[in-house]
């Protein structure tokens, strides 16, 4: 007997028709003994519906009555669902953030949690209801209503089942897995059955989304086996959880990709202390986030500077730096709008070093130019023109055998 978070999103509850199909799947795990918490999401597109009521309004809606307005989704998908379950003979009882004591800051739109209490959650299971949490939302110090961002309700389920302790939190969704890349570029791409907070935090931030990566890093933080399978389909989903054994890792877990980067290099840069911290403080100041920096010394008292921004920040980017060139006296500024990031991760790859040749060669026997490379522990990321994101995803995708079933004796 296990104590499960099952978190069902948007898609998931979308209609009643699914809402009854979740409390079958919920009647199912409660059949085979183990102690359910549900977390919900609004209905999809229910979020979307209320944001664009406001804004008929005022372009600037109170951040507070905002989240007062956006609770409500949860709020309807919690009671219908319990009805479900009611209807399916099982007891069970809907409760909001607030009920279930879920405390967060008082950062409207984006509050951060502080502590979930478990009291409550405890007292119903022990009496065998199943309990049905509205996700995405908190009470703040102040006993304002908070909501988490949005997507927020993957780490709503996520805190809830820290603070149990539960044995797994599974996210349900309409994917039916982690995959080795995004099925829509490589149709090879393969279900991964596990993968380690790490790599799922590499695959997440570089555009695989499934997620939200405030979930993940939680989950992480809290260890807190993590599960994501669809609600459609059966199957045991992709599990994130740590490595413990490393040696047995695979080389690769999966290629992730970042359509839409622009790099930016200011050449002819003074090569002295303090410059790197000039160039990118009044980026920083207009809260573009920078990615990929390469700075390369040319021997002659001066350096180039290179990095990459998120192609909607180009165009302020570039302004920015051409004030940072006259002030530093600095050669000139060059950019490249058509760039995209594609990067091999796996936690195996510490003790393989042939992946970085097999990544070059792969992509020199396509043609593709690599206009930057960066390196950690578990990812190497490259810089291509965007025209060959495609071709490089389904050749690095080849080159390590990702498609292959790993379980098959070769
Ligand atoms: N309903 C919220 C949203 O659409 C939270 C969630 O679904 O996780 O962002
Ligand atoms: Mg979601």
């Amino acid at each position: 007997m296990a104590l499960l978070v099952q978190k069902y999103g948007g898609t998931s509850v979308g209609n009643i028709e699914r809402i009854k199909s979740v409390a079958e799947k919920i009647k199912a795990t409660k059949a085979d003994g183990h102690d359910v918490v549900v977390v919900l999401s609004a209905m999809s597109g229910e979020t979307n519906r209320m944001i664009a009521l406001a804004k008929e309004i005022t372009a600037n809606p109170s951040p507070r009555e905002m989240d007062v307005l956006l609770t409500t989704g949860e709020q309807t998908t919690i009671a219908l669902l319990s009805m479900a379950l009611h209807s399916l003979g099982l007891d069970a009882v809907s409760m909001t953030g607030d009920q279930i004591r879920l405390k967060t800051d008082s950062c409207h739109s984006k509050a951060r949690i502080l502590d979930v209490e478990t009291k409550n959650i405890k007292e119903h299971l022990k009496l065998g209801r199943v309990v049905v949490v509205a996700g995405f939302q908190g009470r703040s110090e102040t006993n304002e209503i908070t909501t988490l961002g949005r997507g927020g309700s993957d780490t709503s389920a996520v805190a809830i089942a820290a603070a149990l302790k539960a044995d797994e939190c599974q996210i349900y969704t309409d994917v039916d897995g982690v995959y080795t890349t995004d099925p829509r570029v490589e149709p090879n791409a393969r279900r991964l059955d596990r993968i380690t907070f790490e790599e799922m935090l590499e695959m997440a931030s570089l555009g695989a989304k499934v997620l939200q990566i405030r979930s993940v890093e939680f989950a992480g933080k809290y260890n807190v086996p993590l599960r994501v399978l669809s609600s459609f389909k059966d199957g045991g989903g992709t599990l994130i959880c740590y490595e413990e054994n490393k040696m047995e890792s695979p080389v690769i877990s999966g290629i992730a990709f970042n359509r839409d980067e622009a790099r930016l290099t200011l050449s002819g840069v003074p090569d002295k202390p303090t410059v790197a911290a000039q160039i990118l403080s009044p980026i920083g100041d207009a809260n573009i986030d920078v990615d990929m920096i390469v700075q390369n010394t040319l021997g002659n008292g001066k350096t180039d500077f290179t990095f990459t921004v998120h192609r909607d920040d180009y165009e302020q980017t570039k302004e920015l730096l051409e004030k940072v060139c006259v002030l530093l006296h600095a050669d000139n500024v060059q950019g490249n709008k058509e760039i995209a990031k594609v990067s091999v991760v796996g936690v195996g790859m510490w003790n393989h070093p042939g992946v970085a040749k097999t990544m070059f060669e792969t992509l020199g026997q396509e043609g593709i130019n690599m206009h930057q490379i960066a390196t950690s522990e578990i990812k190497i990321s490259v810089l291509v023109d965007s025209k060959y994101l495609e071709l490089a995803v389904r050749a690095l995708h080849k080159a390590f055998k990702l498609a292959d079933d790993p379980t098959e004796e070769k």
